[in-house]
């Protein structure tokens, strides 16, 4: 067997207890105090492993965490590895569902989406303080705190660290089997708010002007920017407003989500939806909202990276593909800067943000294997 395979091997009963006491940590995207003490925890972890940390305070949010790792002899571009701390699920959840190991199978909220990733990069660091195997260039953790929820205080953050780097590698999950992603959609959110005049609907109901209604021919318009060929969705997701039946609705609010293929696209949506323009008499239209993620283009840039990725995984006897998803990822905001970035390295599971959530235990060894490789060779 490979010396990282069996490295890996040996250390997987280390890593489920990660993954286990990982998922046994809630850690949402609200919660501050949670998250902060995630962060810590983590620090110290990958500080006892010879990484410079650093914790980058953040009063909106959780803190974020930076682990750097340079050996005497790391010259060059930087490597940077990217993951988030927060997870989707409330305070409680860890309790309400625990780790739970069962036929190969971790369960537990998160455990996919990415407590199996953040494992990953702590099994790295493990090999790294082992003195094994010699970084030939400087390489930087990052974990950020608000992923799943746009990334809204570390993109700036992301995007200082990622700049000028040879490559950025993403821990978030991988595609069934094991794919890596070398394509994901670009996302934007919108809101899309009508106001109208209140009226009763029974004694003046020709006074009465309906923000439903406007926003029902909104809806309609909405849908006509769809395109599946080119990777266009366009989802009124909620839609509310009105207060009783028996009154004109003088409020009306949509939510919509927005993915594309190509950062064309996004501009085409962005603007059509902002030039939205009132259809009742009388009403008034308001708008907000962008594409707050950039999609993740599988261009030259990515396709190279990718077979050199898939060239070092052949060296440990892991054919390793490729794939798209629609979701996006903080690996979107790396891309769009032109630094080659590669997706959806952590271990095969399935389930993200869902309940039946869960990491393949048998997949630990290899993909941690497969980060150091791309960590010591990329
Ligand atoms: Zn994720």
């Amino acid at each position: 067997m490979n010396t990282l395979l069996s490295y890996f091997r040996d250390l997987e009963p280390q890593m489920v207890q990660w993954l286990m006491d990982l998922i046994n940590t809630d850690s949402p995207s609200d919660n501050k105090p949670a998250l902060d003490r995630l962060a810590r925890r983590m620090g110290d972890r990958f500080g006892s492993y010879g990484a410079a940390v650093e914790l980058v305070p953040n009063p909106e949010a959780g803190d974020h965490l930076l682990a750097r790792f340079s050996g005497p002899d790391a010259r060059g571009k930087p490597l940077l590895l990217l993951g988030h701390l927060d997870t989707v699920w409330g305070m409680g959840e860890a309790k309400r569902r625990p780790a739970r190991l069962e036929d190969g199978k971790i369960f537990g909220p998160a455990s996919f989406d990415m407590r199996g990733g953040t494992t990953l990069m702590l099994a790295l660091a493990h090999y790294l303080s082992s003195g094994r195997g010699k970084l030939k260039r400087p390489l930087t953790i990052l974990l950020d705190s608000d992923e799943e929820v746009g990334t809204r205080t570390a993109r700036s953050l992301i995007e200082k660290e990622a700049r000028g780097c040879r490559a950025v590698l993403v821990l978030e999950p991988c595609l069934p089997g094991g794919a890596v992603k070398t394509a994901r959609k670009g996302v934007g959110t919108f809101v899309i708010s009508a106001g109208g005049v209140a009226a009763h609907s029974g004694v003046d109901y020709q006074k009465g002007v309906s923000a439903i209604q406007e926003l029902a021919y909104q809806v309609l318009e909405l849908y006509r920017l769809n395109d599946l060929e080119l990777g266009t969705t366009v989802n009124p997701g909620v839609f509310r407003g009105g207060s009783r039946s028996n009154v004109i609705a003088d409020q009306a609010e949509l939510e919509v989500d927005v993915r594309v293929a190509t950062m064309a696209e996004g501009e085409r949506i962005t603007a059509c939806i902002h030039g939205l323009q009132p259809r009742v008499e009388g009403s008034r239209l308001t708008v907000t909202g962008n594409m707050n993620r950039p999609p993740l283009e599988r261009n030259g840039q990515m396709i190279q990276l990718y077979r050199e990725a898939r060239q070092l995984a052949a060296e440990l006897g892991i054919d390793l593909q490729e794939g798209s998803t629609g979701g996006g990822s903080d690996g979107c905001f790396t891309a769009a800067l032109g630094v080659p970035t590669l997706d959806g390295l952590g271990p095969d599971g399935a389930g993200p943000h869902a309940l039946h959530e869960h990491v393949l235990v048998e997949s630990l060894a290899p993909r941690a294997a497969l980060l150091t490789q791309l960590a010591l060779n990329l």
